[in-house]
């Protein structure tokens, strides 16, 4: 059975699970045409938890204004049109902050005396390696100190569009990485805790979901049977709670020793597999 959909997983908060359910999903629907993207640029993970195999690496850059002083004469207009105040003039120098520029070309396009040229400035590298029998793990991997997560998101996105079945492993929150990765996305599973801690990021991503207008479950990790305020949200909200993966102690130790977390955790397969058919019947 070939799927076509592309499933954002994503928390309100770091360490819910999220990576543990997207990788468990591409070990039960993937196969030679899936991918899991790992958008979680910061700290990727997922292909290690799968241990694939040595990835292949490509480099990725986006442009940021460089100043040709031939003909700058520090009139100030590029600093005025910057919204996002990464260019100051001061004693005929143009200085960039890199980590604040947003590659929009604003201030090139706009120099009246054509002193701006664009120039490459690498952000980080795709790595590209295989699972056999469930396709490819894509991670993005942003170089230490840069701050501009979304255009390398989008190019590991890209990466793998070709992909029938793709499961974006999300950064944590609802920043605009968070944003990102889940955009364009046919269906977004927040996976989340039943406990009060995170509860009001909770909410904060389930309207980031809503605004895209993508739609949304939620999957409670470490179940101890009770739902904590989740199916009160869930209520409010209409998300409805597609699925609860026990607490357990030996699947927290098999994720940790880098086992199978199905074999681990055999009901896992059923739960996963019960959620997918839900997250196909919302579609369908
Ligand atoms: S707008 Fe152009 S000419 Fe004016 S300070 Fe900036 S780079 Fe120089
Ligand atoms: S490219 Fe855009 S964000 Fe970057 S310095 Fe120029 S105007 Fe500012």
């Amino acid at each position: 059975m070939e799927i076509n959909m592309q499933i954002a997983v994503a928390s309100g908060k770091g360490g819910t699970g999220k990576t543990l359910v997207s990788t468990c999903l591409l070990r039960i629907l993937g196969d030679e045409n899936s991918a899991l993207i790992d958008t979680d640029v910061e700290e990727p993970n997922a292909g290690l938890v799968l241990m694939a195999s040595a990835p292949e690496t490509a480099n990725v850059s986006r442009l940021v204004p460089e100043i040709d002083y031939n003909y700058c004469n520090f009139c100030g207009s590029c600093a005025e049109v910057c919204n996002f105040n990464a260019l100051l003039v001061l004693n005929e120098k143009v200085l960039l902050f890199h980590e604040l520029c947003h590659s929009c070309g604003a201030c090139a396009y706009l120099c009246p005396l054509a002193a701006i040229k664009e120039k490459e400035h690498p952000i980080g590298v795709i790595e590209e390696a295989r699972l056999p029998g469930h396709g490819r793990v894509l991670t993005g991997r942003l170089n230490i100190g840069e701050a501009q997560g979304p255009p390398l998101i989008k190019a590991v996105k890209k990466q793998g569009e070709r992909a029938a079945l793709r499961i974006i492993d999300c950064p944590p929150g609802t920043t605009c990485a968070m944003i990102e990765s889940i955009r364009d996305s046919d269906y977004c599973l927040l996976v989340t805790e039943p406990t009060p801690f995170g509860l009001h990021d909770l909410e904060l991503s389930l309207e980031a979901v809503e605004m895209l207008g993508i739609p949304g479950g939620l999957v409670i990790n470490r179940w101890q049977g009770e739902d904590g305020e989740l199916l009160a949200l869930s209520g409010q909200t209409g998300v409805p709670i597609l699925g609860r993966i026990p607490f357990s102690v030996e699947l927290a130790q098999a994720y940790m020793q880098g086992r199978d977390p199905l074999e681990a955790m055999p009901v896992l397969l059923d739960i996963l597999s019960d959620v997918f058919r839900q997250i196909k019947g919302a579609l369908s």
